[in-house]
């Protein structure tokens, strides 16, 4: 017994552990694309005026369940929920765009100059079944534009307004792709009504209906959707329901004067600010909360998972929550599938390397090879310092393994004479220099 405890107990602590299902972890040089990419967010939302959010990871589960919809498979299968010590519910953030709300509630930002302009980054988390481009911890770029109806504004004269923030918001995600060299993103957009019965209201039952007479035709997902959220039909990537959905009415058909017209301006102010565009009346959209303009972005290399991109209108969003009747629209783009498009097209960018390798020998030459790393570290360049005495052979070898740059070579020669011998390893030249000299040759030929 006693022998067969220690044994399992041997056992156990050898458990390898591995990563949970839908997580990964993120290593270099990898993680060298994810910091340029969202530095470049950073720079080019700072271009447009946004200043970033950070809010928790995890929010009371009311909060998404009245934002995103109860019905929604976000809230009502994918949330990781659990009862906090005190019994009460709180979720791991699946978005971040309820918790921008509620900020701006909580702190009163509607007093802050208007519109509110925040971009947040970050992971979220969703129970999905995962695959290539789908996690259970993913991370997303997003950006939000707030602004609290003030008495007497609001309504149709607001209309070439917001449709201008909308282009704007766009226009940014494409530039912010641009910047990054994202080939191949193609932009599609639509309007989905707002809930009144002459414009999304009427168009959902005249769509149900239509559902109604071809039920027998579609699969089990479409046939519970009639039900429980009709527009979600026009999602279906089912080859067998092409052509059904094809025949079905469109929602541009339906729409009323103010929403028609809110999105005539928001394609010929998108026309103005040179984005193409294509657009999708089947682009609906899986979260409750979007009005009129919806938008979504494809990106190469991805299989199914092809989209990188997805943002809409949502007025009344910040009301629901309890706030102010407030506007607001933003986007949030899934980082994990931008970086795969950019690393199939080879915009991965190479492993990190080092500027210098600094190859030592004798205890006087430690003392000047640490003071000469410091150094060059200070200017900025990427510098090796081995820990032990290496014979110069095998340190030339290991420079090479980092794909260093340059050896600094620094015996008791050099140490006496105050001159450096360095190497570069491309061609292996040698020349002997000051230290001056070496940091004006790092900065002419080494790019930071
Ligand atoms: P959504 O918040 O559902 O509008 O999604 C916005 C974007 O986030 C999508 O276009 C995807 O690029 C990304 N995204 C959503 N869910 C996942 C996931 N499970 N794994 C990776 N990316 C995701």
């Amino acid at each position: 017994m006693r022998v067969a405890g220690a044994l399992s107990g041997l056992m156990a602590n050898r458990t390898k552990f591995q990563a949970i299902k839908g997580t990964r972890d993120l290593l270099p040089p990898d993680t060298e694309l994810w910091n340029r990419v969202e530095q470049t967010a950073r720079e080019v939302f700072g271009t447009f005026g946004f200043g970033e959010i950070r809010s928790p990871i995890f929010e009371p589960t009311e909060l998404f369940a009245r934002s995103i919809g109860a019905d929604t498979d976000v809230v009502g299968k994918e949330m990781y929920s659990f009862d906090d010590r005190d019994e009460t519910s709180i979720s791991l953030r699946p978005e971040a765009t309820a918790s921008v709300c509620r900020a701006y509630i909580e702190h009163g930002l509607h007093a802050w100059p208007q519109p509110l302009k925040l971009y947040y980054l970050g992971p979220m988390f969703r129970r999905e079944r995962p695959q290539k481009g789908r996690y259970r911890q993913f991370y997303q770029i997003g950006a939000e534009v707030l602004e609290t109806v003030q008495p007497g504004q609001g309504g149709t004269k607001d209309i070439p307004k917001d449709a201008a923030v909308d282009a704007e918001v766009i226009e940014m995600v494409m530039t912010f792709f641009a910047r990054l060299g994202l080939e191949g993103a193609q932009l599609q957009i639509n309007s989905i009504g707002h809930a009144a019965e002459n414009c999304r209201r009427g168009y959902v039952q005249k769509l149900k209906a239509a559902l109604e007479k071809v039920k027998d035709k579609l699969g089990p997902d479409s046939q519970r959707r009639i039900v429980t959220n009709p527009l979600r039909v026009l999602d279906s990537k089912l080859e067998s329901e092409q052509a059904i959905i094809a025949g079905l009415p469109k929602i541009s058909e339906h729409l009323c004067e103010d929403c028609a017209k809110q999105y005539a301006e928001v394609k010929r102010q998108l026309a103005m600010r040179g984005v193409k565009y294509a657009e999708n009346w089947r682009l609906v959209r899986g979260l409750d909360y979007y009005m009129r303009t919806t938008f979504e972005i494809t990106a190469k290399g991805l299989g199914s998972q092809n989209a990188v991109c997805g943002g809409g209108r949502y007025d009344g969003l910040v009301e629901l929550l309890g706030g102010l009747p407030t506007k607001g629209i933003g986007f949030a783009i899934g980082e994990d599938r931008l970086i795969l498009s950019l690393q199939e097209a080879g915009k991965g960018g190479a492993a990190a390397g080092r500027d210098v390798f600094v190859a030592w020998m004798g205890e006087k030459a430690q003392a000047a090879a640490i003071a000469a790393t410091q150094r060059l570290r200070t200017a900025g360049f990427r510098v090796e310092l081995p820990p032990v005495e290496q014979k110069f052979g095998k340190a030339l070898g290991q420079a090479d393994k980092l794909s260093a740059r340059y050896a600094l070579i620094l015996g008791e020669d050099e140490v006496a004479t105050g001159l450096w011998t360095v190497k570069t390893l491309a061609d292996g030249s040698q020349a002997k220099m000051s230290e001056a000299e070496f940091l004006e040759k790092l900065r002419n030929e080494v790019k930071k």
